[in-house]
Order: structure tokens, then sequence, then C-alpha cells
């Protein structure tokens, strides 16, 4: 990072500001067959993409706002290669340094064709050429059989096998990016647990979390990625009135594979935390430790963490018509074309949002947090820390790992002396707690797939999917 680059962050958290984000969703076509996205093949809605034109524009604006981050997303980026490569170097003259984009994968099946080595080659080659920093592949589970029926690529994880290594010949580095469903493990590897459990259900839940992400922790290292990422499922909160949100980004589905209850997911989020922990060594993991907590802080009625940055530091442009949303699930609230003015920090701590668990934007929002309160408001940090410690010791832990990581740079390999330090690394001070029993006690095997238990439920095609 530049000196005139950190005194640039260093100006926006005295200002109560953190670097912004961008999400541009380039178009709603796709190819594949999730069942957990609302923008499948087999969905019939008129399709859309934006054109050169106004994706420069978007970018133009990003520029002259000093957005830090970009994330070209569809739908299937891919399908536009040509326009994501012009985009993709666009944001680069611009100045934005961090500019994602990813694939469903859909580009390595057959890999028995003779040609196939020719083919991802010249993908690599010309995305290597432009200044994308992070390329997510699509990962839906650990058993490949599974991954391919759930996308309707038949034999594709042997070609993300067979192309990771000419990817990384060309310098780039692909992360695997996992949306947290209920095959993840395995098919139906993840149960249902039903809202009235006992706490050996509970127990087994989680367990059964931990285990089944340690094994795509262990198959995407297997596979040849050296980066992961995790998005959490999409359940809107319920507290919010009905209506209040209205998801513009079609990634949505309320498929049962997806759809996770808020007592499931506090569980869920604790052995994603313990998964990922036993990994960090393998692969570099993107996931937060400390969003995590502050997330099940949250959905245990602990104190909150830090509000979500939509809609003040974090922004969605659509496919649709190109308009800016403070988020993806934000819907109702349009704010029109992305312009070049910041619309100012009158908004920024009067309007947190946590009403759903967007890594996207809750990561970055949990990770600047403490910056930017020491900048503008340190007693108000001094309060956070005392009233929940664990908080900061994730936060530390998070960012001692990131270095270590050397900030997930996708156009560099992983150091694996330094991850290695981080073989077994568990945390003394959190021991496997065992979460309270609610309602009636039963000793039932948890159900497998069934009805969904809440609202909508999310396979990712932003930053990190496709
Ligand atoms: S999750 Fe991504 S790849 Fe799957 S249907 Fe949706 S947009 Fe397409
Ligand atoms: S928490 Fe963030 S991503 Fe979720 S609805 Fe609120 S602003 Fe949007």
């Amino acid at each position: 990072m530049s000196p005139s680059q950190l005194w640039h962050y260093v100006r926006q958290f005295r200002r109560n500001r953190v670097p912004g984000q961008l999400v541009v969703q380039m178009t709603d076509r796709c190819n594949a067959l999730c069942p957990q996205c609302s923008m499948r093949i087999t969905e019939h809605f008129k399709r859309h993409r934006l054109g050169l034109g106004p994706l420069k524009r978007i970018v133009d604006n990003a520029g002259r706002r000093r957005i830090q981050a970009i994330s070209f997303t569809g739908g299937e980026p891919l399908l536009l290669l040509d326009d994501l490569v012009a985009m993709l170097n666009y944001a680069g003259a611009v100045g934005i340094p961090y500019i994602r984009t990813g694939t469903n994968g859909f580009v390595f099946r057959h890999p028995e064709r003779p040609d196939f080595e020719d083919r991802v080659n010249r993908l690599a080659a010309r995305l290597a050429a432009t200044p994308v920093r992070n390329f997510w592949i699509s990962i839906d589970s650990a058993d490949a059989a599974t991954h391919e029926r759930m996308r309707g690529f038949n034999g594709v994880i042997a070609g993300i096998e067979r192309a990771l290594p000419l990817f990384h010949a060309h310098g780039l580095y692909p992360s695997a990016n996992l949306g947290i469903n209920r095959n993840l493990g395995g098919e139906n590897s993840i149960p249902v647990l039903p809202r009235h459990h006992s706490a050996d259900q509970a127990a087994d839940f989680r367990a059964a979390c931990e285990h089944g992400l340690d094994r795509f922790f262990r198959f995407a290292a297997d596979c040849g990625f050296t980066i992961a990422n995790v998005c959490y499922p999409m359940s809107l909160s319920e507290a919010a009135a009905p209506g209040e949100m209205q998801a513009v980004y079609g990634a949505t589905s309320v498929d049962a594979v997806v759809s996770f209850a808020r007592h499931e997911k506090a569980l869920l989020f604790d052995g994603l935390t313990r998964a990922i922990r036993a990994n960090r060594s393998r692969l570099r993991i993107f996931a937060p430790l400390c969003s995590l907590h502050a997330m099940q802080q949250q959905l245990t009625g602990g104190p909150r963490g830090y509000g979500c940055r939509g809609g003040i530091d974090f922004f969605f442009v659509d496919a649709v018509k190109g308009h800016t949303f403070p988020c993806g699930y934000r819907g109702r609230e349009d704010a029109g074309v992305f312009g070049p003015e910041d619309s100012g920090p009158a908004k920024a701590g009067s309007a947190d949002c946590y009403q759903c668990e967007w890594e996207c934007f809750r990561d970055p929002s949990e990770l600047t947090g403490p910056l930017c309160e020491l900048f503008s408001r340190p007693s108000r940090l001094l309060r956070r820390m005392y009233r929940d410690p664990q908080f900061f010791r994730c936060w530390w832990e998070d960012l001692r790992y990131y270095r270590a990581c050397g900030f997930f740079d996708g156009r560099q390999p992983a150091d694996v002396a330094k991850l290695e330090a981080w073989a077994g690394a568990v945390n003394p001070l959190r021991p496997y707690r065992r979460m309270p029993a609610v309602g009636s006690a039963r000793t039932a095997p948890l159900p497998v797939v069934g009805r969904p238990p809440i609202f909508v439920g999310r396979d990712r095609c932003d930053r990190r999917a496709g």
C-alpha cells in the first residue's frame, strides 16, 4: 500500500468512513442450473446486461469517488468475456486497486477434449493481462458429483483441477468460493435443525456444519486452490417488517438447500469458525472470525457488531437499469445511476443496518469498524472493547492471519511457510460450548432438507462467486 493510499484511508476513518466498495452486476444471464438461485437458466424472465457505455460511466464515477474495490458479477460474467476484460482494464485505468470477478466454472467443462488446455490458457492469459486481483470459481460441495449436479456441469471439477495449474502459471491464483448450502460436505450433509430442539440435536447440527466445512476446505486445497472464501446463507431479518426488504439481486431462492433459520445460523457460524481455524494453514481463507463472532452475537441476542456500510460506503448496481442500491437486498431504495458525488457522511453511523449476513458488505464492515472508530470515535471503541473483548481478540487474530496470507493477493502464490505457522490454531479463550436447548427435548435424528425454515436463501454470484 502506497503512503498516499494509507493517508487517504486515515482521512476517511477520521470522517467515519471506510474504503468504498462497489458490486456491479453486469448481467443476470446465466447458463447454470443452481437450484439455489433465481437467475438459473431454467427461470423464465427477461434477461439484461449493462452495455459498455453505462458500465464505463459507473466505473468513471467510482474512480471519482475513490472507490477502492470493485466486483464485476452476474449472472455469469464470463458469458460477456470481451466486455468483462474491457471493464477490468478500465477499472484499473481509473485507479481502482482491488478488482474482482469470477465464474460459475462453465468454461472448465469437457477437460477430456483435446483443445481444453489451449482454451484455458487463452482465458487465463487474457485475464492475467488485466489488473484483476481476485478471480473466484464457485464450488458448492466437497463432493464433486453433488457440485456438478447442482450447477448442471458434468465433469467440471476435473476441469477445474486441470485448469488451476494453468492459471497459476499465468500468475493468477483463483479462489474457491463456497455459497453455504446443505450439500456443502456432500449430499444432504447439513440436516435441518427443528426450531424446538434439544442440546444434543444442536450439538449434532453444529458438528455436521463443522465437519462438512472442514471437508470442503480440504477438498478445495486438494483441487489445487490456494484461496477460499465462504458466502453466508442469506436470510433476511426476522425483525424486518413485512415487505421492508426486497432482493434486487437475483441470487436468491427459497429453496431449502440454502435456507437456514436464525437458530441454525448461530450454530452454523460457530462450526464455520472452528473449520476455518482448523484449515488456516491449508488455504488462505478470507472469511474473518471477528465477523462470524459478531453475527453469532447478533443472532443470540448479544452485543451487536459494527453496522453494515451498505448504502454508506458500499453499493450495488443492478443489471436491469444500472441503478444503485445500498446492497443487493434493499431493493426498495433505488438511488438511480451511480453518480460522481459522494452523498456525504451524513448517514454514517446513524443508519446502521443488521438485516442480513451478506458477507460482501458485512465482513468488510466488521473488519474496518475498529479502525474507523479509533480515528473518529475512540471513546466508543473503548466501550466496545470493554463490552465484547472476544470480538477484538478475533479481529487481531484475523489481521495477523491476513498478513500471513499476503492480504489475499490473488496474483501471488501462498507463502506456505507463513501459513504453516497457523497449523492447529485454536482459540484457547473460547471453549467448545454447548448451545442451550430450545423448546422440548428431542432425540430423533435430524431431518435432512425439508421445507425451508426461513425466508430467503442465497447462493452467490457477487465478488467471489459466479
Ligand atoms: S448461483 Fe450463479 S451460476 Fe448459479 S444460477 Fe445463479 S448466477 Fe448462475
Ligand atoms: S446488512 Fe448490509 S447487505 Fe444486509 S440488508 Fe443491510 S445494508 Fe444490505
